[in-house]
Protein backbone atom coordinates (compact mmCIF):
# COMPACT_ATOMS: atom_id res chain seq x y z
CA UNK A 1 0.00 0.00 0.00
CA UNK A 2 3.06 2.30 0.54
CA UNK A 3 4.96 1.51 -2.59
CA UNK A 4 1.18 2.26 -4.71
CA UNK A 5 1.19 6.13 -3.26
CA UNK A 6 5.31 6.19 -3.48
CA UNK A 7 4.65 5.29 -7.12
CA UNK A 8 2.14 7.75 -7.72
CA UNK A 9 3.82 10.78 -6.09
CA UNK A 10 6.82 9.89 -8.56
CA UNK A 11 4.48 9.51 -12.16
CA UNK A 12 3.00 12.76 -11.34
CA UNK A 13 5.91 15.04 -11.40
CA UNK A 14 8.27 13.62 -14.91
CA UNK A 15 11.81 14.73 -14.06
CA UNK A 16 14.90 15.07 -16.52
CA UNK A 17 16.89 12.02 -16.23
CA UNK A 18 20.46 12.88 -14.52
CA UNK A 19 21.90 9.45 -15.08
CA UNK A 20 22.26 8.03 -18.75
CA UNK A 21 23.02 4.44 -19.39
CA UNK A 22 26.70 3.61 -19.07
CA UNK A 23 27.22 6.01 -16.50
CA UNK A 24 28.63 4.45 -13.29
CA UNK A 25 26.82 5.23 -10.06
CA UNK A 26 26.92 5.30 -6.10
CA UNK A 27 23.86 3.30 -4.14
CA UNK A 28 22.91 5.97 -1.86
CA UNK A 29 20.49 3.87 0.11
CA UNK A 30 19.02 0.78 0.14
CA UNK A 31 20.85 -2.44 0.83
CA UNK A 32 23.06 -2.40 -1.50
CA UNK A 33 24.01 1.23 -0.29
CA UNK A 34 27.29 2.09 -0.54
CA UNK A 35 27.44 -0.49 -3.68
CA UNK A 36 29.04 1.34 -7.26
CA UNK A 37 27.75 -0.53 -10.68
CA UNK A 38 27.01 0.53 -14.36
CA UNK A 39 23.83 1.84 -15.38
CA UNK A 40 21.99 -1.02 -17.65
CA UNK A 41 18.89 1.34 -18.20
CA UNK A 42 17.05 3.77 -17.62
CA UNK A 43 13.25 4.64 -17.57
CA UNK A 44 12.99 8.45 -17.69
CA UNK A 45 9.10 7.46 -17.15
CA UNK A 46 9.19 6.08 -14.22
CA UNK A 47 12.66 7.99 -13.09
CA UNK A 48 14.07 4.36 -12.60
CA UNK A 49 17.61 2.83 -13.62
CA UNK A 50 18.70 -0.46 -13.46
CA UNK A 51 21.59 -1.08 -12.15
CA UNK A 52 24.27 -3.85 -12.74
CA UNK A 53 24.72 -6.14 -9.98
CA UNK A 54 22.09 -3.85 -7.35
CA UNK A 55 18.67 -4.52 -6.29
CA UNK A 56 19.02 -7.92 -7.46
CA UNK A 57 16.14 -10.32 -7.07
CA UNK A 58 15.55 -13.57 -7.98
CA UNK A 59 13.22 -13.97 -10.48
CA UNK A 60 11.06 -17.79 -11.03
CA UNK A 61 10.99 -19.05 -14.88
CA UNK A 62 9.15 -22.05 -16.52
CA UNK A 63 10.31 -23.83 -18.80
CA UNK A 64 8.76 -22.67 -22.08
CA UNK A 65 10.67 -24.40 -24.81
CA UNK A 66 11.62 -28.15 -24.87
CA UNK A 67 14.93 -28.25 -23.44
CA UNK A 68 14.97 -25.00 -22.15
CA UNK A 69 15.12 -25.44 -18.03
CA UNK A 70 13.17 -23.35 -15.39
CA UNK A 71 14.13 -22.21 -12.34
CA UNK A 72 14.90 -19.66 -10.44
CA UNK A 73 17.34 -16.89 -12.09
CA UNK A 74 19.12 -13.61 -10.51
CA UNK A 75 18.38 -10.67 -12.15
CA UNK A 76 18.56 -6.61 -11.22
CA UNK A 77 15.28 -4.82 -10.82
CA UNK A 78 14.58 -1.45 -10.97
CA UNK A 79 15.44 1.20 -8.33
CA UNK A 80 14.52 4.93 -8.09
CA UNK A 81 17.10 7.62 -9.76
CA UNK A 82 16.91 10.16 -7.04
CA UNK A 83 18.52 6.74 -4.87
CA UNK A 84 21.63 6.48 -7.10
CA UNK A 85 24.68 9.25 -7.44
CA UNK A 86 26.51 9.61 -10.83
CA UNK A 87 30.36 8.62 -9.36
CA UNK A 88 32.77 11.35 -10.85
CA UNK A 89 35.17 9.68 -13.23
CA UNK A 90 37.77 12.35 -12.09
CA UNK A 91 37.53 12.22 -8.76
CA UNK A 92 35.82 9.04 -8.29
CA UNK A 93 33.26 10.50 -5.53
CA UNK A 94 29.42 10.11 -5.98
CA UNK A 95 28.25 13.48 -7.00
CA UNK A 96 25.54 15.78 -7.85
CA UNK A 97 25.30 16.56 -11.49
CA UNK A 98 25.91 20.13 -12.43
CA UNK A 99 25.51 21.22 -16.33
CA UNK A 100 27.66 23.54 -17.79
CA UNK A 101 27.18 25.13 -21.14
CA UNK A 102 29.85 24.82 -23.41
CA UNK A 103 31.11 27.23 -25.79
CA UNK A 104 29.70 25.34 -28.44
CA UNK A 105 26.54 26.21 -26.68
CA UNK A 106 26.04 22.65 -26.14
CA UNK A 107 24.46 21.23 -22.88
CA UNK A 108 27.51 18.57 -20.31
CA UNK A 109 26.98 17.75 -17.46
CA UNK A 110 29.77 18.24 -14.65
CA UNK A 111 31.17 17.05 -11.51
CA UNK A 112 29.55 19.30 -8.55
CA UNK A 113 32.56 18.76 -6.28
CA UNK A 114 35.27 19.04 -8.76
CA UNK A 115 34.20 20.62 -11.87
CA UNK A 116 35.34 18.09 -14.51
CA UNK A 117 32.85 17.91 -17.45
CA UNK A 118 31.37 13.97 -17.31
ZN1 LIG B 1 34.66 15.07 -9.67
Amino acid sequence: MFKKSYNRAFNLKKKKMHIKTGDNVLVLSGKDKGKQGKVLAVSPKENKVIVEGVAIVSKHTKARKAGQEGGIIKTESAMYASKVQLVCSHCGKGTRVAHKIMEDGKKKRSCKKCGEVL
